[in-house]
Parts: C-alpha cells; sequence; structure tokens
C-alpha cells in the first residue's frame, strides 16, 4: 500500500479539503496556512470569552494551546471543542441571577479556571495526539478512526454534563439523589439528578455527536454512507450521555463534600462564612474537577475499546 492509498483509505468522501498539515504532500505553505488561520480563530474565540467573563487569563491560555493544536491536527477536533466551549458558556450565563443561590453551594462560578479547562478538554486532546500519531506512524486506520469517536465521545461527557447542571438548576423541583431516587436533594449538590437536567444532558450529548459526525462528513473522516458509522457515531454520543450519570455517581460517592461550621450549610468549597468547611462525605482531594476528568475519561476509554473492536472486527 503506498501513502496515497492510505489518505484515500481515511478520508472516504472529501467533501471539503480541510487542511492537515502533516498528512502529505508536505509543504511549508500548508503548514503556515493551518497555523495562521489556527491562531486567528483561536485569538478570536479566547478574546470573546475574556471579555464576556467565560475564562480566566491562565485558563483562556490553556484554551488558546488546546484549540490551536486541535486545529492544527485536523480541524473535527477543533470545532467539537468549539461547540461544546460556545455552547456551556452561553447557557452558564443564561440564568446567573436565578442560580446565585445554588452556586453558593459549588465551589466556583460560571467563569471557568485553568483546572476546569484541562478537566474538559484534556482527553479530546489525547486523543486527538492518538489519532496524529496514528497517521503519522502509518498504524492500522482502525486506531485514527476510533479515535475520531473517541475524542467525540469525551467532548460530549462534559457538554452532557455542563448542559444538565445549568438546565437542572433552572428546574423548579428538587434534585433527588442518583443512588437513592426516593430521596430529595438541595439544588447544586453533586449526585443530584432532575428529569430536566438528564434530558439536557441527552441533548447536550447529541449536539457534540451531531457537529462531530457533520464536519466529520465534510472533511470526508467519517462516511455516513455507511450503516457502520452511523453506529460508531451513535456509540460517541451513547457514551457522552452515560458519561454524564457516571460523573452524578462519583460526584456523590467520592467527592468531597464539606460543611460550613458556622452557617451548617453543605457546600463544595473550602472556606465558607470565611471559616474552613468540615469534611462531610467523599474524599477531600477529589474535586469536581477530577470527578469531570474521571467522566471525560471513562467516556473516550470505552468509546475507543468499542469502537476499536467493531472496526478491527
Ligand atoms: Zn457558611
Amino acid at each position: 500500500m503506498d501513502e496515497n492509498e492510505t489518505i484515500k483509505h481515511d478520508r472516504a468522501f472529501p467533501l471539503v479539503m480541510l487542511p492537515t498539515w502533516f498528512m502529505p504532500p508536505f509543504s511549508l505553505w500548508r503548514w503556515i496556512y493551518v497555523a495562521v488561520t489556527g491562531t486567528a480563530i483561536n485569538y478570536l474565540a479566547v478574546r470573546w470569552a475574556l471579555l464576556k467573563g467565560h475564562l480566566t487569563r491562565q485558563a483562556a491560555l490553556a484554551a488558546f494551546a488546546i484549540g490551536l493544536t486541535l486545529w492544527m491536527i485536523e480541524p473535527l477536533f477543533f470545532v467539537v471543542l468549539f461547540v461544546f466551549f460556545a455552547s456551556s458558556s452561553l447557557l452558564s450565563k443564561l440564568n446567573a441571577q436565578k442560580k446565585k443561590t445554588a452556586q453558593d453551594k459549588a465551589a466556583k462560578g460560571s467563569t471557568r479556571d485553568v483546572h476546569q479547562v484541562l478537566a474538559n478538554g484534556s482527553i479530546g486532546l489525547v486523543m486527538a495526539i492518538i489519532y496524529a500519531i496514528a497517521l503519522f506512524a502509518v498504524l492500522p486506520s482502525w486506531i485514527s478512526h476510533a479515535a475520531i469517536f473517541s475524542s467525540i465521545a469525551a467532548i460530549a461527557a462534559p457538554n452532557a454534563d455542563t448542559w444538565a447542571t445549568e438546565v437542572g438548576m433552572m428546574s423548579a423541583k428538587k434534585p433527588r439523589w442518583i443512588l437513592d431516587l426516593h430521596v430529595q436533594v438541595e439544588t447544586g449538590t453533586s449526585g443530584g439528578v432532575t428529569l430536566r437536567g438528564t434530558t439536557a444532558a441527552v441533548a447536550g450529548a447529541l449536539l457534540v455527536m451531531i457537529a462531530g459526525a457533520l464536519i466529520g462528513m465534510l472533511s470526508g473522516l467519517i462516511n455516513l454512507l455507511v450503516a457502520k458509522e452511523w453506529i460508531l457515531v451513535g456509540i460517541a454520543g451513547a457514551m457522552g450521555f452515560l458519561a454524564s450519570l457516571v460523573d452524578s455517581v462519583i460526584g456523590a460517592t467520592v467527592q468531597g463534600t464539606f460543611q460550613c461550621q458556622t452557617c451548617g450549610k453543605e457546600t463544595e468549597k473550602r472556606i465558607h462564612c470565611s471559616l474552613p468547611t468540615r469534611l462531610v462525605r467523599g474524599k477531600g482531594m477529589i474535586d469536581n474537577d477530577v470527578v469531570n476528568f474521571l467522566a471525560s475519561a471513562f467516556a473516550g476509554g470505552s468509546t475507543f475499546l468499542i469502537t476499536a473492536l467493531i472496526l478491527a472486527w
């Protein structure tokens, strides 16, 4: 098999030729083109996020580095992350006022810090790097193909979780404890679930899945004329949604929950009413960022295993 065969195999129906600088034919101009467009797009996105208060300065730097790397590996990876970033940022700001009380429980506000960016984006980045290595080293094509679906799942997971949290907080009804649905908990409690929130999680996972499938089809990476590809796309979306449930279960069990010594409120904060809080449940080291990272890793890892098995069959 020569190099051209490999490319044809990977891009079944390239409707739009999007740039992938490390694919043959190599050229300096192509590399410059991808680097310049990637820098411009990511600069604008990050400027907007800083202006609107979606990201802290450090988070913006991390987002810029991740976004540029994803764009340069393959625009699909960037688009998927961008859909998550834009939709969840807008949703987070939507009823900032209404959910003020609920946010008092959460450790952080609606401005994302660098830990949140890394917790939500690093598995998607790892999958993109696996994709790049598989192409560069001319490894069997099921590896690069499975990496595409895994990165979609790894980003669908935090999108589902963010949508569930944001829409769930708007619910008039109190959330129920995921480990015992008969028990009601305070709005904003990790491990609390609502019907509206769960429906939003499905929608959030679907949005990222559809965005990934469309850009995948446009760039010839996912061939939706083949039934098998629909199944693989569906697995990515399903695992993204499932990961948001895993997120809730981990949130209810091992995530550290603290209680204020002064006002008695349960919170994820280490300090409340200007005094250190007391650990009442879970492990103190495991905060919401660790839980989100684990959920994204679950989505990406399980999707890689399942799709690789199907593709290598
Ligand atoms: Zn307090």
